[in-house]
C-alpha cells in the first residue's frame, strides 16, 4: 500500500479561491518525495488537508491505507508535520514542547522523555533544551519544529518549506537529518519552491501549479527533460 494516496482532492476556500482543482498522486513507502510549485500553487493547502488543519471540499486521501477523513486520529498518528510557520509556544522550553507533543499522542512519560532527548540531540538542540524557546535562533526554531514532529515516530514526515529563510549551514544540517530519517525507513514529503533543493534530496517529484499537478515523475527523468 502507498504511504500516501490522494484522489481527486479539491479545495475551494470561502473566498471562492480554488486552491486545489482535483489533485491525484501517490507516494510509495520509503520515498523521498518533493512537492514543488510557485507561491500560491496550493502546496500548503494540500498539506493542511493531510494534517487535518484544512477541510477538503471533495476527494479523498489515505495514509498507509488509512482514510484521513473517516479515520482521522488513526491517520494523524502516522504523520509527522513540520508546518511553515513557527507555531509552538515560545515561552515553553524545547524539552517540554517535545515531551508534551509525545503526550498528545499517548506516548508514556518515560518514553516521551527519551524521545525528546534523542531528537533534540540529533538536531543539535540538546544544550538549548531548557531555555525558553523564544531565545532560540530562527534556524534552531526550525529544527525544534522537526524534533517535535518526530515525537510520534511518524511513518510519514511532511515538511512544508522547512528551509525557507534559513542560512546554508543550517539548511545543510537539516537536510542531513531528514536524509537520515528517510534512510531509516520514514517516508518523507517536502514542499519547496526551489528546484535545487528538491534535486539534491528527492527521488520523485510532483509539480503543482494553480491547484493542478502538472508533472509527476522520477527526479532523474525530470532533470533529463530540462
Ligand atoms: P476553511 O474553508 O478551511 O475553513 P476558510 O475559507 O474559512 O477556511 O478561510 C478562513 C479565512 O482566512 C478566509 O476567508 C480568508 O479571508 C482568510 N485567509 C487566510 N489565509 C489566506 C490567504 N492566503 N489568502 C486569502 N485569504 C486568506
Ligand atoms: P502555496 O503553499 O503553494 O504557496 P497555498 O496553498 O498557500 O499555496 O495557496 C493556494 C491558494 O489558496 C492561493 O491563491 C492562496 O491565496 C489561497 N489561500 C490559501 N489559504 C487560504 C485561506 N485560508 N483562505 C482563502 N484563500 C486561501
Amino acid at each position: 500500500i502507498p504511504a500516501l494516496e490522494v484522489t481527486d482532492l479539491r479545495k475551494t476556500y470561502a473566498t471562492g479561491v480554488q486552491a486545489l482543482k482535483g489533485i491525484t498522486l501517490s507516494v510509495q513507502p520509503g520515498d523521498f518525495f518533493a512537492l514543488l510549485g510557485p507561491n500560491g500553487a496550493g502546496k500548503s493547502t494540500l498539506i493542511g488537508i493531510l494534517s487535518s488543519l484544512v477541510n477538503s471540499s471533495g476527494g479523498s486521501a489515505r495514509v498507509f491505507g488509512v482514510d484521513i477523513h473517516s479515520h482521522r486520529s488513526e491517520a494523524m498518528r502516522l504523520i509527522g508535520l513540520v508546518p511553515q510557520e513557527i507555531n509552538f509556544n515560545q515561552f515553553e522550553k524545547p524539552f517540554d514542547i517535545c515531551v508534551n507533543q509525545a503526550g498528545f499522542y499517548g506516548v508514556s512519560r518515560n518514553e516521551a522523555r527519551q524521545r525528546a532527548e534523542r531528537y533534540l540531540k540529533e538536531l543539535s538542540l540538546w544544550d538549548k533544551a531548557q531555555m525558553p524557546s523564544r531565545t532560540l535562533s530562527g534556524g534552531m526554531k526550525r529544527r525544534l519544529m522537526i524534533a517535535r514532529a518526530m515525537m510520534n515516530e511518524p511513518r510519514l514526515l511532511i515538511l512544508d518549506e522547512p528551509t525557507a529563510g534559513v542560512d546554508i549551514e543550517v539548511r545543510r544540517s537539516m537536510w542531513k537529518f531528514i536524509t537520515g530519517i528517510n534512510e531509516a525507513g520514514t517516508t518523507v514529503i517536502l514542499t519547496t519552491h526551489y528546484l535545487e533543493e528538491a534535486e539534491q534530496l528527492c527521488r520523485n517529484i510532483a509539480i503543482i501549479d494553480k491547484g493542478t499537478i502538472i508533472e509527476n515523475t522520477a527526479m532523474k527523468l525530470l532533470l533529463a527533460k530540462l
